[in-house]
């Protein structure tokens, strides 16, 4: 498979080369250069199978370069077999003809390791066979930090620097990332926000001198090795539930886009979604670009469900760009609009086709609370803010009872503990594997908000930055 830039402007590509350059040189997303599709027998035939098999034939046809089928097949079950549920991404059912799909069995509780556990380890393989370095850069406000340390730790040719705001995160959170002892892994607690720690890495990936030095990358959903492993479960839950011949809806808490974006890919591959809600917290210019064609930032609200508050949702380049027939000039000149101006508009007819696909909503915290209180109350389950946006939103857009809904689970409830007992009045608890993590040492730099600090830092720790060829 090829890949092609949203923008037009940058080199096709294959996977291999893909993976390891993130974003496209020229500010775009890569996309495969056409959609492959599974027949009604090859999406049936998914069905039985153990869920690390599931992966391997649903990413087959999106692989080249150095990467094949074989050595993803390896990967796969590697990464799987760290899930701490024999079916990876369980089923559970929650109502009458309503599931949550449970994404946070992984590592580190939350849905981003089921593709980040897969990423950090094709990355070492590809490197690995290159005789190559990277760096991975990021900031985090709580979730993508412990599961992008936990993908990279231990791997001699990845050094991984996560940017945090000194004591504004939760301390399960700043936890499971400064409680991991490996020489590869840098905790930097910045004295600022977390809009600083994102201004800082933006200025250092922003010196292309140094990024070409430190060779950085980043594994956030920009990356389409990101966004692949993801599509797996929406085939895997629609089989289990009857597909190909019955159809399924699913309900996604939206931040990024990236998780939808899988959504929408794994129907055109052929999986049975008759819908897809997208569901924000009160961050939503992804549904309000949904429902009016408009895409404005906003300023950023912070909400029970962190995960979310996002003022940009990146992913949402890859529709546009079909929205717009795969006219990557139009795609290019309407994001070069919206990167000065901060809103671009997309004629409404140009968003009829989603129509037969995506609902979209919006869910306050106040809901959130109560439709947490509720399920506790009527099913005794407790789930996390960002699963019951999703859950909230899929009952509300609900149009056919006989159609099975599946809100997809992303966090585990006790990585969200006080707002959980808030709004049910029981503390979950963290599983075995995670419960002397307040017992364990931290390492941690703390570092003052200011660039040439944590440059300096980053410059010094990387091996990248002494292997420049
Ligand atoms: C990242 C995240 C989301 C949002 O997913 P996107 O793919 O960015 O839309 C939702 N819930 C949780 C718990 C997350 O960590």
């Amino acid at each position: 498979m090829k890949y092609v830039s949203t923008r037009g402007e940058a080199p096709v590509l294959g996977f291999d080369d893909v993976l390891l350059a993130g974003l496209a040189r020229d500010g775009g997303l890569y996309v495969p250069e056409s959609w492959p599709e599974l027949s009604p027998s090859e999406v049936a035939d998914l069905s039985g199978r153990p869920y690390a098999e599931v992966a391997t034939l649903v990413m087959a046809p999106f692989l080249g370069g150095g990467i094949d089928e074989e050595m993803v097949a390896g990967i796969v079950a590697e990464a799987y077999a760290r899930f701490r549920h024999p079916a990876v991404v369980p089923l559970r059912q929650v109502g009458d003809n309503e599931w949550v799909l449970e994404l946070f069995h992984g590592p580190t509780l939350a849905f981003k390791d089921v593709a980040l556990q897969v990423l950090g380890r094709l990355f070492d393989a590809e490197l690995t066979r290159r005789s190559e370095r990277l760096t991975i850069l990021g900031a985090t406000s709580g979730d993508t930090g412990p599961a992008a340390i936990e993908a990279c730790r231990d791997r001699h040719t990845l050094d991984v620097f996560i940017l945090h705001p000194a004591g504004r995160i939760s301390e399960v959170q700043r936890r499971q990332m400064t409680t991991v002892a490996s020489d590869n892994v840098h905790n930097l607690a910045v004295e600022g926000t977390f809009d600083d720690c994102q201004d800082l890495v933006k200025a250092i990936f922003g010196d292309l001198a140094l990024r070409e030095r430190l060779r950085l990358s980043a594994v956030n959903s920009i990356n389409w090795a990101r966004v692949l492993p993801q599509v797996v479960y929406y085939l895997a839950a629609a089989v289990a539930l009857g597909g190909p011949s019955r159809p399924v809806s699913f309900s996604v808490p939206t931040g990024n886009f990236g998780n939808a974006l899988a959504g929408w890919v794994a129907r055109q591959m052929g999986a049975p979604i008759s819908r897809l809600v997208v569901a924000s917290n009160r961050n939503d210019i992804a549904t309000r670009f949904l429902t009016t064609g408009v895409m404005e930032l906003q300023q950023v609200h912070p909400t029970t469900s962190p995960a979310m508050d996002i003022q940009v949702s990146s992913n949402l380049e890859r529709l546009l760009f079909e929205l717009l027939d795969r006219h990557a000039g139009d795609v290019a000149h309407l994001m070069a609009e919206f990167g000065t101006t901060g809103r671009m508009e997309v004629p409404l007819e140009r968003l009829a086709p989603l129509g037969d696909l995506f609902d979209t909503t919006r869910v306050d915290d106040e809901t959130v609370a109560r439709a947490m209180g509720e399920l506790y109350a009527a099913s005794g389950h407790l789930v996390d803010p960002h699963t019951a946006v999703g859950l909230t939103a899929g009952r509300t857009c609900r149009r056919d009872p006989t159609v099975p809904l599946v809100a997809m689970a992303t966090a585990h409830p006790a990585k969200f503990p006080d707002t959980v007992e808030a709004a049910t009045g029981v503390r979950p608890e963290l599983p075995d594997h995670l419960a002397d993590l307040y017992d364990r040492p931290e390492r941690c730099t703390t570092l003052p908000c200011d660039l040439a600090a944590v440059r300096d830092y980053v410059v010094s720790n990387a091996r990248a930055a002494g292997h420049t060829g």
